[in-house]
């Protein structure tokens, strides 16, 4: 088990993450900013449109998924 914190995630909020897998902990954080994106909290809003403006670019998303996945990976396990 890994944690990584919505804004390490590209969102904007210090809300932590655990979980075995990047794609998972992936999953769970986009999952919070849809839920943050229904409460049009500003800062998740802000934090998706250059997430957005991001996607318009397949390789420069790729790469930050990757750099991410690297950054997951490097993260000690929590045992709690
Ligand atoms: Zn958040």
């Amino acid at each position: 088990m890994k944690k990584m914190t919505c804004k390490q995630l590209g969102g904007a909020c210090n809300k932590e993450f655990r979980a075995n897998s990047f794609e998972e902990i992936a999953a769970m954080s986009k999952q919070h900013g849809m839920e943050m994106f229904q409460k049009k909290d500003e800062a998740h809003l802000k934090a998706m449109s250059e997430m957005q403006q991001l996607m318009q670019n397949p390789d420069a998303m790729q790469e930050w998924f990757e750099n991410k996945k690297v950054e997951f990976d490097s993260l000690p396990e929590e045992w709690e």
